[in-house]
């Protein structure tokens, strides 16, 4: 077990942050999985699987069974858990500019291509060796000068080459749910089967190039792009959704931690029996086909639902209580499919998302995260 440190570039006089890195098994060594939890500071329980896993992957370099390279960085987001506001965690976006921490990473797909142009081959090995190395020289060719830019940049810097990158988030109140593109949903499945994830949700650009798509998406690209030569996905990536904000237990994080393991374990990456992998509890469904559902009133919102529950056309989601004048509104589900989440305080403002439902088929377009 190697730890390393990554110094942050500062943006004020007199501060320095930093980014952990545990290293597992030999660097130079394949397949490599990265992890990285809590890109959004404040969603805590990845933290906690990042702990567990650490533990168990020192138990499994001590017996050996490290073939690839792992890579856990527990704490992706140092600014962002700096950013308590008396008392109150505020680690979704930057108070510097108001972005959401997990948009706006690099893309590097035009400047790879361009990178790449007529040195492409036959062969699909080398033009993976390739495109890694042009993604990798056109990170060290993006500008950081902000402390924020430098924490971006050094998080792709970490994973741009993982053969598998995962990122662990969680919702206000959900069951575990996971995102990934399109076109990894088939290698996904027995992942979010692991996790017991009860919605699988795809899309091939979800809107502002969150983390996950930095990694994965110019590799679908690219192979678009150049259609008379082998251009494999080398790198498969997704995002997590461990539950909701207080879902913190150490038998919660053992059993995800233990999920990660089997999917390690399934990729070559640590050697073992192949895990037996559980009846999935959802189908993979579009992005597109999940629909907030918004409040158009401010008051108190009495939840119907409870994450997990499935959902019927019609069905009552929950009621927005006006303490001032003792009436309520009922919000409805304009689709059928399963209540994966929903917020965790209990007073809402108009305009405000209380809830997603995961449908089969897509009833949006545009930019399809939370804002
Ligand atoms: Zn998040």
């Amino acid at each position: 077990m190697q730890i390393d440190t990554v110094s942050l570039s500062h943006t004020t006089t007199g501060t320095a942050r930093s980014l952990t890195v545990y290293r597992f098994g030999d660097t130079n060594k394949r397949p490599q999985l990265y992890v990285q939890s809590s890109l959004h500071a404040d969603e805590v329980p990845g933290m906690l699987v990042a702990v567990h896993l650490c533990n168990r992957l020192e138990a499994l370099e001590r017996d050996g069974k490290v073939r690839g390279h792992v890579v856990v960085v527990p704490c992706a987001n140092p600014i962002g858990l700096s950013q308590s506001i008396q008392g109150a965690a505020f680690g979704r976006f930057a108070l510097a500019d108001g972005t959401n921490f997990n948009r706006h990473f690099a893309d590097l797909t035009q400047g790879a291509a361009a990178r790449v142009l007529g040195r492409l081959t036959k062969d699909a090995e080398q033009n993976i060796a390739l495109v890694r190395e042009a993604l990798g020289q056109e990170l060290m060719a993006t500008r950081s000068t902000t402390e924020l830019a430098s924490l971006k940049r050094a998080l792709l810097e970490l994973s741009f080459d993982s053969d598998y990158v995962l990122d662990l988030h969680c919702d206000g109140e959900s069951v575990s749910h996971v995102y990934t593109a399109t076109s990894l949903a088939a290698q996904c499945k027995p992942l979010a089967a692991l996790l017991g994830a009860e919605a699988l949700l795809t899309a091939e650009v979800s809107g502002d190039n969150p983390f996950d798509e930095a990694i994965s998406r110019p590799w679908a690209e690219l192979a678009r792009m150049f259609p008379d030569h082998p251009i494999p996905q080398a790198s498969f990536s997704a995002t997590i959704e461990l539950r909701g904000e207080t879902d913190v237990s150490d038998a919660l994080a053992a059993r995800d931690a233990r999920a990660i393991i089997d999917f390690a374990v399934l990729n070559g990456v640590i050697d073992g029996a192949p895990p037996e992998i559980p009846e999935a509890k959802c189908a993979a469904t579009p992005l597109a086909g999940v629909l907030p559902i918004v409040t158009p009133r401010a008051g108190v919102v009495v939840f119907a639902k409870t994450p997990g529950d499935r959902v019927n056309v019609g069905d009552e989601v929950a009621r927005i209580v006006d303490p001032l004048t003792r009436e309520s509104i009922s919000l409805k589900s304009d689709i059928a499919g399963v209540m994966y989440a929903r917020l965790r305080l209990r007073y809402v403002t108009a305009g405000q998302r209380i809830a997603k439902i995961a449908g089969a088929n897509a009833v949006r377009s545009g930019k399809l995260l939370s804002p």
